[in-house]
């Protein structure tokens, strides 16, 4: 029998692996991703991204390594609803794995609330209060998507309150729901959806009784209720006779009531859900819950929007974050994977793939991001830009929300076999995007808003002038936007006339024609020295879609260009 030398087996060995010795994977997303950075460092005063860099380089290193398990281990160990003290004590209370506050508190680290709301800054950084927000946020939901539910819920109370309570309770409630300290953070929800009514939200039947002053007795079943142990609860009722939305009014429901004692409401149970699952969505009866009126009665639901809107806007950026999350995974994994003796970001069909998942990350991240801009040049009071969000936030929550379900199936495949295996994070995070279409308004509900926009706002005038103008800017791509603008205008223009059933029809796919339209505009008013490198090779992608289906002999792009439209740096 033939002896095997041991230094043989060990040089065998070597080879048998899953990916090269030399391996690099990002410690900091923030350090890492050069479309972040430049983005940022375009669009925020110096003094606003100084204030900001520590806390951005501070989540960049933890989301790429510590969360990681704090994420899986919240997403393994999910909550609990607890009934009763150990001794009978009744106690209605939602149980969590202290992974689950870890990462509560370090999101309030990052000042992704303070930054917003502490009297101060909100002063010196007035016009780019979402921005900085979201700088943080992007890199949270890198890694957590569940927890940032709750998040978005808790700047989205305080958004509610500072536009539409009385001063005492804007004093008392802000500062605990935009606290930079977990210990003190106060977190908020917003309690709509019901059996009967979910997109249809004037079908709800929850009751309010008037009690005495502003204060009412709620009773009724909210049937999807996420971060359902919240302070603040932000509740939908009917107060009176009218049906439909002109029935409800908006209520303050607070866990504590003044004297200390639980505000009455059961936990039926927890959803099992698909993803999402650190954080608790709870089914829940409210029994005679003490809640204040908010605002004018029967205008419950026009002051939700305000709510409805910021999530919206914290949907699409978990979309562009989680996407991207799975997209560099899949690029750090191929860069050093090899297949048929190459590394598999060599092979062609890969630079392929990837020059489409990478086109479509930098589409969305600017649709989405310049959206974020416009709500913060709105909430300054720049009219126009009111009006061109009531366009661009559920267009951009739809199309974002889509696109990433796409990318995160797209990067999973791409990873082959590892990537349906719960040691990467890849599962989890796909898991985590399916939600993202669903709620907050699934797409059908999306087009009738953009509908009923287009029909009561100038958002949509406002938002063919800027394709338009934009557009001019380029002697390329100019005339063919311009000439594919022209459809569409005279499509929407044609709407209107149409039944109710053809205007619906025809409205999603030219809705999508148009932001796509928006999309290529972005581009050409985005590009500049900085991010050439990676808006030149994702607007020659995407301007395929200009032209009607070509087939034919073409190169792909060679693995430099495909690294810069990436833009992310493995070794950091
Ligand atoms: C994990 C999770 C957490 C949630 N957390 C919360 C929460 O914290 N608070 C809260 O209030 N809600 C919450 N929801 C509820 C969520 O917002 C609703 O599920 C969502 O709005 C859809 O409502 P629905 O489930 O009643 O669907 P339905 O309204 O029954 O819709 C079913 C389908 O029909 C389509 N549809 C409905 N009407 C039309 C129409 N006129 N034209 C065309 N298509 C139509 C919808 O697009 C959808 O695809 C949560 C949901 C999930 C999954």
């Amino acid at each position: 029998m033939k002896t095997v030398h041991p230094a043989t087996i060990l040089e065998e060995d070597s080879k048998n692996r899953v990916l090269e010795p030399n391996a690099g994977k990002s410690s900091n997303f923030y350090h890492s991703d050069h479309i972040l950075q430049s983005y940022l460092k375009k669009h925020m005063r110096a003094d606003a991204l100084k204030y900001m860099t520590d806390k951005l380089e501070w989540i960049g290193e933890e989301a790429a390594t510590q969360m990681n398990l704090l994420s899986a281990q919240a997403d393994q160990n999910g909550p609990v609803i607890k009934k009763r003290t150990p001794y009978g004590e009744d106690l209605e209370e939602i149980e969590f794995h202290p992974s689950y506050w870890k990462l509560m508190d370090m999101a309030a680290e990052t000042e992704m609330f303070y930054v917003k709301w502490d009297p101060d800054l909100r002063k010196k950084f007035s016009n780019e209060r979402h921005l900085l927000g979201f700088s943080v946020g992007h890199l949270y939901a890198m890694t957590e998507l569940g927890v940032y539910c709750p998040l978005c819920m808790t700047d989205g109370a305080a958004r509610l309150l500072d536009l539409f309570a009385d001063d005492e309770d804007k004093h008392r409630l802000i500062p605990g729901l935009s606290s930079r300290n977990g210990k003190t953070l106060l977190s908020g929800a917003m309690f709509l959806t019901e059996k009967a009514g979910g997109s249809d939200v004037g079908a709800n039947r929850t009751m309010a009784t008037h009690l005495e002053g502003k204060l009412y007795r709620l009773n009724g079943e909210k049937w999807f209720c996420s971060n359902a142990n919240a302070h603040v609860m932000m509740v939908l009722a009917r107060s009176n006779e009218q049906s439909g939305t002109k029935g409800l009014s908006l209520f303050l429901v607070e866990k504590t009531l003044p004297d200390g004692t639980r505000n009455p409401m059961e936990y039926i149970r927890l959803k099992e859900k698909l993803g999402v699952r650190s954080m608790a969505t709870a089914e829940i009866k409210l029994k005679d819950t003490i809640g204040k009126l908010i605002g004018e009665e029967g205008k419950g639901f026009k002051m939700m929007t305000e709510m409805i809107n910021l999530s919206r806007l914290y949907n699409s950026v978990t979309a562009v974050a989680g996407s991207r999350r799975a997209l560099i995974e899949a690029y750090e994994f191929l860069t050093y994977r090899k297949t048929f003796g190459k590394t598999a970001l060599e092979h062609a069909l890969i630079r392929d793939k990837l020059w489409e998942l990478g086109s479509l990350h930098i589409v969305d991240f600017l649709l989405v991001w310049k959206t974020i801009q416009t709500m913060d040049a709105a909430d300054n009071g720049d009219e126009r830009s009111a009006h061109l969000n009531r366009i661009l936030i559920p267009m951009s929550k739809w199309f974002s929300a889509e696109t990433s379900v796409y990318i995160g199936r797209e990067s999973m495949e791409l990873m082959g076999g590892m990537g349906y295996i719960e040691d990467t994070v890849m599962p989890r995070i796909y898991r985590d995007l399916l939600v993202l279409p669903i709620w907050e308004g699934s797409g059908n509900i999306i087009v009738l808003d953009v509908l009923r926009a287009s029909q009561k706002t100038k958002g949509m005038q406002y938002l063919l002038e800027d394709i338009q103008k934009l557009s001019r800017k380029s002697e390329k791509y100019g005339d063919i936007i311009q000439k594919e603008l022209a459809k569409v205008t005279k499509v929407l223009e044609a709407l209107p006339e149409q039944s109710r059933d053809s205007m619906e029809s025809s409205a999603k796919p030219i809705f999508k024609r148009l932001i796509y339209l928006w999309q290529m505009a972005l581009m050409i008013e985005e590009m500049d020295q900085d991010n050439r490198q990676w808006i030149e090779l994702a607007l020659e992608y995407m301007s395929k879609h200009l032209h009607p289906e070509k087939f034919g002999v073409k190169e792909p792009p060679s693995v430099e260009t495909i690294q810069n439209l990436i833009g992310w740096e493995p070794k950091y």
